[in-house]
């Protein structure tokens, strides 16, 4: 599995490995090193504020002593991205009855495709009862693409006519998973508001009606991004975030993109932690984020 994980990043890690392993093994030591580091962290979309905070406690750690030599530098580095990747990190708890995951993101980010994947997931390897809700009402290519990736999941999914009430989807979802005795109500939303407004309504609308079927859910608001997008993806978390609460990131799309450093953009600026990533078109292309793997797959 590490091996898979080295070799989706493997663009990232050619940008930003390369690199950073020339910048820290060659030559001596100085303000350039640091600069390097730093181009080197930012083209990989990490972000400019959460590479200062990085790129300055090395440095710090550097000039009191206590890192001599590349090794020692490169090793102290992975871990402070593990550190930040690592932020707010818990798994996703599925101990509720049933529990309610809903998903936000923009359209052509891969919400689709992930819940479908999600889907699969729970039901093929973790063994769990799934119910779709089709609650995105805005096109009905989104109901009629969700529905495709239910049949190849092999989960039921309930749908509502196109401008339908979402919140009325998302009812019915729960109420028929209930009924049927569903571990797991997954709700797709809305992906494309005309505004930030329209969006965080909708949003909170539908889960005043998640809500009053059961008070504590839903448990888990996952937000997908697109990896490829780079800072794009952090502004549209960023967005989502201050629109509905989000619990975890779904980082798409992280094969063949050498902007998988947006993963701690996200988890050092907005304190979202990263808890699956894409890493193909297959139902069986999602793997759980582990932030030691992931800063270990990206430098070496
Ligand atoms: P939505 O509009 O957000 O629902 O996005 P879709 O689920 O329709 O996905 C948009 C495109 O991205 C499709 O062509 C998907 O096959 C593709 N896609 C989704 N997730 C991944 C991924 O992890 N890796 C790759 N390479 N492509 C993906």
């Amino acid at each position: 599995f590490f091996r898979r994980l080295r070799e989706n990043l493997s663009k990232t890690r050619e940008a930003l490995g390369a690199e950073i392993q020339a910048t820290l093994f060659e030559g001596d030591v100085d303000e350039e090193t640091w600069e390097r580091l730093e181009e080197a962290l930012i083209m990989a979309d990490v972000g400019a504020t959460t590479t200062a905070k990085v790129v300055g406690q090395l440095e710090q750690e550097a000039e009191s002593g206590g890192l001599e030599g590349g090794e020692a530098l490169s090793r102290r580095l992975q871990e402070l991205l593990a550190d930040i990747a690592r932020t707010g990190q818990d798994r996703i708890d599925l101990r509720h009855d049933p529990t309610v995951i809903l998903m936000v993101g923009v359209n052509g980010t891969g919400k689709t495709t992930t819940l479908g994947k999600i889907a699969w997931h729970l039901r093929n390897e973790l063994g769990k009862s799934v119910m779709l809700g089709a609650a995105d009402t805005f096109r009905a290519a989104a109901t009629e693409q969700l529905q495709g990736w239910a049949e190849r999941a092999g989960v039921p999914i309930v749908t509502g006519p196109e401008g339908s009430d979402p919140g009325a989807v998302a009812w019915d979802a729960i109420v028929q998973g209930r009924a049927q005795g569903a571990d797991v109500v997954l709700i797709d939303t809305a992906g494309r508001l005309h505004t930030q407004d329209d969006l965080m309504a909708e949003l909170s609308k539908v889960r005043r009606v998640i809500a009053k079927q059961l008070p504590d859910a839903p448990h888990e608001t996952l937000l997908t991004v697109d990896a490829t997008t780079g800072q794009n993806g952090l502004r549209q978390a960023r967005l989502f975030a201050e629109a509905a609460e989000v619990d975890g990131i779904v980082l798409t799309k992280l094969d063949g993109t050498a902007k998988g450093g947006i993963a701690l953009a996200i988890a050092g600026e907005l304190g979202i932690p990263v808890k699956l990533i894409g890493v193909g078109e297959a139902l069986e292309d999602l793997r759980p984020f582990d932030a030691d793997d992931f800063a270990q797959a990206l430098l070496s």
